[in-house]
């Protein structure tokens, strides 16, 4: 779903960002739908739509717009940079072979997300502080098993 930009400067304006132009197209882009994508396969697809954004505006404002907390930001299957629309809690599906990535969505055990009792472990273990615990699977994709 495309927003009007008043909507979208409004939305930046609440997470301390001003409104630009860039911003407000990679903004829709996210919004669309669900996504994952790099910042490389960001700039081809916003190329296809006829916006012209260099590469190097396309990395500016995704990191303003992960640091922010627009977007968040996870590790592709080649260890590269992965821009995530879906703010609410989840953990990801990532395919070694051809790099989809899959939410899955947060479940509990006993009424404890599995992270935080990851976390709580960890910490008992080995005295160090956990700050953001994260939940990555790695694997094959049902396509990939099946070539
Ligand atoms: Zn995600």
């Amino acid at each position: 779903m495309s927003k009007k930009p008043e909507k979208t400067r409004d939305l930046l304006h609440s997470f301390g960002l001003r409104y630009s132009k860039p911003r407000n197209i990679i903004l829709d882009y996210f919004h669309e739908k669900d996504r994952h994508t790099s910042a490389e396969h960001l700039f081809y697809d916003l190329k296809d739509r006829g916006h012209n954004l260099s590469l190097s505006t396309v990395y500016l404002n995704l990191s303003v717009l992960k640091n922010a907390g627009l977007i968040r930001e996870l590790k592709g299957a080649m260890g590269e940079a992965i821009f995530d629309s879906n703010l609410s809690p989840h953990h990801h599906l990532v395919c070694e072979q051809c790099g989809e990535v899959m939410d899955v969505p947060i479940f509990t055990v006993a009424g404890e997300k599995p992270t935080y009792l990851l976390k709580a472990h960890a910490e008992q273990a080995t005295g160090w502080k956990v700050k953001e615990p994260r939940l990555e699977l790695r694997g094959l994709c049902p396509t990939c098993q099946n070539t």
